[in-house]
């Protein structure tokens, strides 16, 4: 309920910032993919567009989802022989080397450990360390830490085909923007206040962009006083405890928005800052727990005090 609730308030702010005189030529909100989706597309071909989007959406669910039994990913975690296709073959070596590029902080084989945690049956509990260790050793694929970004960039492949000339879309909080909006200037996407339902700064964004935020708040439960979410630290088996609210990605490639948004969290701001100077194709924001924001120097931020990070340590 919270979750929703969150997610609803999210994509009202991202409508917001929209914010444009002319009306998009068709908006729609479905569910996919586990999450709320929202489209706005401008130009001739919107309308057979959103329903190409539509069938995207679901037919990469219907693939990818470790949930849905039939789906190639759960046959590949019950150890079947399955023939993928080539882009298949692609995309689970994409997935391969965000993993090891991030030394896994990136981590698309903990589907067991999110499962001990209850964050798929939302029947939440706190693992023990023989469950953790036993959910680590089964290594069972689970992309959803990069699929949603997959997806972003699969969809604006499609809108580039189909001739749309403009469009903003938001995957239960991934953003993908496409163009420029209808008046020529930037889009204008809004970071989430992890304490509330406002946001805490905003982006300007242009062009075809991946803006990705992995947080907290997005999904966790409470226990004994103790809130646990749902980013899990591999190494340790727990909810990522590295000193961050939320980081957001903002690069042209979605699939490593949303992988590195995740990685990222993971690794905290210093690590993050780090691995950015060393891979600087991707711009960043960190949200601290101790209230800072730290911003890649080609950020385009603005509505709050941050911290440029700098080339050099
Ligand atoms: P995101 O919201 O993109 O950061 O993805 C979080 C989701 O990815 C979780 O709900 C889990 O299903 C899964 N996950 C959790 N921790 C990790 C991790 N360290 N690496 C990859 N996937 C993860
Ligand atoms: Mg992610």
């Amino acid at each position: 309920m919270r979750r929703g609730l969150r997610l609803i308030c999210a994509v009202m702010v991202c409508l917001l910032l929209v914010g444009c005189g002319e009306e998009p030529e068709k908006s729609r909100t479905i569910f996919a993919m586990d999450t709320i989706i929202e489209l706005h597309l401008w130009g001739g071909n919107a309308e057979p567009c959103s329903d190409a989007l539509v069938s995207l959406f679901q037919s990469l669910e219907q693939t990818w989802s470790p949930t849905v039994e039939t789906s190639l990913l759960a046959r590949m975690n019950r150890g079947e022989e399955v023939t993928l296709t080539p882009e298949e073959e692609a995309l689970l070596a994409q997935v391969e080397a965000l993993e090891a590029e991030t030394g896994g902080a990136f981590h698309p084989r903990l589907l067991a450990l999110s499962q001990a945690w209850g964050f798929y049956s939302r029947d939440y509990r706190v693992p023990t360390q023989q469950e953790i260790a036993d959910a680590l050793a089964s290594r069972r694929w689970d992309l959803g830490a990069a699929l949603k970004g997959y997806a972003g960039t699969q969809a604006a492949a499609l809108l580039e085909e189909m001739g749309v000339d403009r469009g903003i879309l938001n995957l239960g909080g991934n953003v993908l923007t496409f163009g420029t909006k209808p008046d020529g200037t930037d889009w204008q996407i809004a970071i989430q206040d992890p304490d509330g339902d406002g946001y805490a700064a905003v982006l300007s964004v242009s062009g075809t962009m991946s803006v990705v935020t992995s947080g907290d708040y997005q999904r966790y439960f409470e226990m004994d006083g103790v809130r646990y979410h749902h980013i899990l630290d591999p190494e340790t088996g727990y909810p990522a405890d590295s000193g961050l609210r939320s980081v957001t990605v903002i690069c042209a490639d979605g699939l490593r928005a949303d992988a590195l948004a995740t990685a990222l969290f993971v690794m905290g701001p210093e690590a993050g800052s780090a691995f950015w100077r060393e891979h600087p194709d991707f711009e960043a924001v960190f949200l601290c727990s101790d209230g800072r924001i730290l911003a890649t120097p080609g950020a385009k931020l603005s509505g709050c005090v941050y911290e440029e990070i700098g080339y050099a340590q």
